[in-house]
């Protein structure tokens, strides 16, 4: 009885004690992620260099939180990023600088991004100059092939919108329909259109009465 008396009270204020340790510990790692990313970037956003609000920003998929697998970067690039608002194609020119970044988790976002737009001519350029290392670019790709893997296409338009089902499109350029004897002119509004489900680039709609499938790419999506 003694015995487990002693044994109790020993145990209490261990298990406290190391309670307050593991506390700190948390705090102290979240400080130190935090700070070496201000250091690193010198308090700019990793992606435009702009010094307003600025987010830790893991990223996807299987960050493990620590500051090689995050970046810094300001609200309206997150915004876009994390597609909560229309991508603003001249705001990512500034992908121009950044994406010659030497951290990989920069390197993937720039990827990514101008992997989404995909229609500017200049991004396309941009994006074959991009290197990126075996790692690095299976990270970048892991999203996309996530995705597809889940069965959750994801249709986006040329400026990385999010298509729906029933939504009605613009297009960006004359495009010829194969197999069939028209043009289907750039300022086209295609109406209620519908996504091919296993290809993320394709979706459908009638022009001049005729049902065709239509590249995402050269589609903006109409309010
Ligand atoms: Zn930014």
């Amino acid at each position: 009885m003694r015995f487990v008396k002693i044994l109790f009270v020993g145990f209490f204020p261990i298990s406290l004690i190391y309670g307050v340790i593991r506390a700190s510990t948390l705090r102290n790692f979240i400080m130190t992620i935090s700070e070496d990313l201000h250091a690193r970037s010198n308090s700019k956003c990793e992606l435009c260099s702009d010094e307003g609000a600025l987010n830790i920003y893991e990223v996807p998929p299987n960050s493990d939180g620590s500051a090689d697998k995050s970046a810094l970067i300001c609200t309206n690039c997150l915004d876009q990023v994390e597609k909560r608002t229309a991508m603003h194609s001249d705001h990512w020119r500034c992908l121009n600088e950044s994406m010659w970044t030497q951290e990989p988790a920069v390197q993937v976002l720039a990827w990514r991004m101008l992997k989404r737009l995909s229609a500017e001519s200049w991004a396309v350029e941009l994006f074959d100059m991009l290197y990126l290392d075996e790692d690095t670019l299976q990270w970048a790709q892991s999203l996309v092939e996530e995705a597809g893997d889940t069965g959750s296409v994801v249709h986006l338009d040329s400026n990385g919108n999010v298509l729906a089902t029933g939504d009605t499109v613009t297009l960006i350029k004359d495009l010829n329909v194969k197999g069939a004897s028209f043009t289907a002119k750039r300022g086209t509004a295609v109406r209620k259109i519908s996504l091919v489900p296993d290809n993320a680039a394709h979706i459908e709609g009638r022009v001049n009465g005729q049902q065709i499938v239509i590249l995402t790419e050269f589609v903006k999506k109409s309010n």
